[in-house]
């Protein structure tokens, strides 16, 4: 694999957060919505190809910092992100990432790039994806409870990809809920303010629930989930940390990312190790089915994999050239002779006019 845009292999294209927001403002965030996902569905599609591991999570009191790597066998990717609850107290994002692709032939990273934003085109494309698949017919309308920094992305994915055009929002500081409606003001969604769960999923063909809260919460109880919804759980993605009341997850058709990950962090952590659930990918390849009837509780307990991360990072390697929104950074020791790493040194104190 070729250096796509610097071609020159000792500089590592950087997409700072400042490019990536000057990439999405260029592209239209529902057309980069849509690319997202065009990518999202061909890697689904060639799952069993990837190597595939849980995350490796570093937990503390406060969050959880984790690395999610993954290769197709020509490219290597992997994520850094957190998840820290309480930051937006302090002013602090709850999650904020950088990404790295790589050369599987070289090992040469080729490309370098913030993922907070990435992050959120890219988890709000997959559970719109997901729903694609899985949303009773007709589905119009969406509840999102939790209106942080992911929720503008979700909506808008849901618009584009799904054809949602009615929103019905709450969350627990009504301010959120303030901040994402004149965020979405004019962008083609109607939207109603809720005094509370219950008030928000009436009447809602998707129920997205999308908060953050490091403790096993209960956001959704039975009793607010009617026959035929479209469940999309974005913030139980940690062990120890959940949204929905299990009796919910016994009423459901589960579907999850990658099993393995999903039992250790998802809605299913509240359930037996050997309960029965889907797998995405096979539901897009149609190996199995999604929704089978229209009375049919179907859940997306997603918590975010590797495979993801990759498709967005492909995605964002193939904009650049178009856009040409990057820097080249300096990463590689470029020797004239591999082997002389230390002669570069020498080099480098010579034309600096430093003495040994
Ligand atoms: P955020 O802190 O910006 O927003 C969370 C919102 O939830 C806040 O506005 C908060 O007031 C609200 N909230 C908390 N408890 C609530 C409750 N009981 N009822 C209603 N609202 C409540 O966080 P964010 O960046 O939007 O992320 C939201 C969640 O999504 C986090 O838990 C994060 O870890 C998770 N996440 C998951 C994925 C994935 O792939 N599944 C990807 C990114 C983020």
């Amino acid at each position: 694999m070729k250096n796509i845009a610097t071609k020159d292999l000792n500089l590592v294209p950087f997409v700072s957060v400042d490019d990536m927001m000057k990439i999405i403002l260029e592209i239209g965030v529902e057309k980069m919505l849509l690319g997202i996902t065009e990518y999202l569905e061909d890697d689904f599609k060639r799952w069993e190809l990837f190597d595939k591991t849980p995350r490796v999570a570093s937990h503390s009191k406060e969050g959880v910092i984790e690395l999610m790597p993954t290769s197709d066998g020509d490219v290597y990717g992997f994520k850094y992100v957190n998840g820290h609850p309480k930051n937006t107290k302090d002013g602090l994002q709850t999650v904020t990432a950088f990404g790295v692709l790589s050369d599987v032939n070289t090992g040469y990273p080729v490309l370098f790039t913030e993922m907070t934003i990435l992050t959120a085109l890219r988890t709000a494309a997959t559970s719109a994806m997901a729903a694609k698949y899985l949303m009773p017919k007709g589905s119009s309308t969406m509840a999102m409870i939790g209106n942080g920094a992911q929720s503008e992305f979700q909506a808008l994915a849901f618009k584009a990809i799904c054809g949602i055009n009615k929103l019905r929002l709450y969350d627990i500081d009504p301010q959120a809920t303030d901040k994402c409606m004149k965020n979405l003001a004019g962008l083609g969604i109607d939207i109603v303010k809720c005094a509370s769960e219950q008030s928000a999923v009436e009447g809602a063909d998707i129920i997205t629930t999308v908060t953050a809260d490091k403790q096993c919460a209960t956001i959704l109880t039975d009793n607010m989930v009617g026959s035929g919804v479209h469940i999309n759980a974005i913030g139980g993605d940690c062990p120890g940390k959940t949204e929905l009341h299990k009796d919910i997850l016994l009423r459901s058709e589960i579907f999850v990312e990658y099993p393995p990950q999903t039992r250790i962090e998802g809605e299913i952590q509240q359930l037996d190790d050997d309960y029965p659930v889907k797998e995405l990918w096979q539901v897009m390849t149609g190996e199995i089915e999604g929704r089978t009837n229209d009375k049919q509780i179907t859940l997306f307990d997603s918590v975010g994999f590797a495979i993801e991360d990759f498709s967005a990072l492909r995605f964002i390697r193939d904009q650049l050239e178009a856009t040409g929104q990057y820097q080249n950074l300096d990463m590689l020791a470029d020797p004239d002779d591999p082997r002389d790493l230390f002669g570069m040194v020498l080099r480098a104190a010579k034309s600096e006019g430093v003495e040994e």
